[in-house]
């Protein structure tokens, strides 16, 4: 299996002039600062197709089809993410070198970053260890997404965790930091809720993310769970910033229901009282409980288990905290220890 690498992705595409592009083959009217023409995907009466070339992206006010060049080339020219990452490759043209306007250990670089990656490559933690640059999360606009403010996540949670827009690739898009709190990559969320027909991932990493080496949100709260000798974890970040609504701040985010050996090295560094596993109902107890065997040895493992079916089906894979306060607090008092 092979896997690109986002990063570069999202630089080919700034290489792409989308309006430009466009303008080849469609009308286009100008309205203050964007340009709009027909949708082509319905009746559409008044144009309701946009183009930002500030942003040098796509939005139709009518169907809500949305993003960047490759997501253009897919909805309207009806290509697959594959045929698309083609083309703009060509349209930028970085697959000639020589053609490239930047210095040439540069397009060397970027040359690399776009060539497939294989599963050895991906994997191989030597090549995945850069510490980046704080400024890489200029690119991305400190906004609290309204459909997680709607979900009851208070704004004022996720500018701790330094949740952003990514209005290029329409994702939601935070932070992720090694255990020595380096800045290790940005870790994005789509934010199309038909993301399994556009052929997009529902997580994009900006980074090879090899081995989790680390828990999201273990920066911010690493003061609080060694105060209260106990941390919870859960499997994603929208479910931790729930809990912490309601006063669970000591919470980190293992990013999958399984502990890998790295993440279980670290819970062992910390010499915790208790560990609370809180991962969505779709989880097996028995795969927690192998998966904890070695930390059961040092400290009190206990589970956040729905054996009552308040989340209803597992099929679902629903948190913990997503049928609210009430409900989490059941589960939570009555968490089993393993
Ligand atoms: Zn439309």
């Amino acid at each position: 299996m092979l896997k690109y690498d986002n990063d570069a992705i999202i630089e080919l595409c700034s290489k792409v002039d989308l309006l430009e592009y466009a303008s080849q083959s469609m009308d286009f009217k100008q309205k203050s600062d964007d340009y709009f023409t027909n949708c082509s995907k319905h009746i559409d009466k008044t144009p309701s197709l946009s183009i930002s070339p500030s942003k040098n992206f796509f939005y139709c006010f009518s169907c809500g089809r949305s993003g960047n060049i490759i997501n253009w080339l897919m909805e309207y020219e009806d290509l697959t993410f594959h045929q698309a990452l083609e083309k703009v490759i060509k349209l930028s043209g970085v697959s000639d070198i020589s053609k490239l306007n930047l210095k040439q250990p540069d397009a060397l670089l970027l040359f690399k970053k776009i060539k497939k990656l294989t599963e050895e490559e991906y994997y191989n933690k030597e090549i995945i260890r850069d510490i980046l640059d704080k400024s890489i999360l200029d690119e991305y606009i400190i906004e609290s997404p309204q459909e997680w403010i709607d979900e009851g996540i208070d704004p004022l949670i996720m500018r701790k965790y330094n949740i952003r827009i990514d209005y290029n690739a329409n994702r939601i898009v935070y932070p992720v930091y090694d255990k020595n709190f380096n800045l290790i990559g940005v870790k994005g969320r789509t934010r199309y809720k038909d993301y399994k027909e556009r052929n997009l991932m529902k997580y994009q990493n900006y980074y090879k993310i090899g081995t989790t080496n680390f828990f999201t949100g273990m920066k911010e709260n690493i003061d609080v769970i060694k105060k209260k000798n106990e941390i919870i974890i859960f499997e994603g970040i929208k479910s931790g910033m729930k809990a912490e609504n309601w006063g669970y701040d000591n919470w980190v985010a293992s990013e999958t229901s399984h502990l890998n050996d790295e993440q279980i090295q670290i819970l062992l560094e910390m010499r915790l009282k208790n560990i609370i596993i809180a991962y969505d109902n779709d989880v097996e107890l028995q795969k927690i409980t192998e998966n904890t065997t070695m930390l059961r040895k040092f400290t009190n493992v206990f589970v956040v288990y729905d054996n009552k079916g308040l989340l209803g089906k597992k099929a679902d894979k629903v948190s913990p905290v997503d049928l609210g306060k009430e409900t989490w607090e059941i589960l939570f008092n009555e968490r089993m220890k393993i």
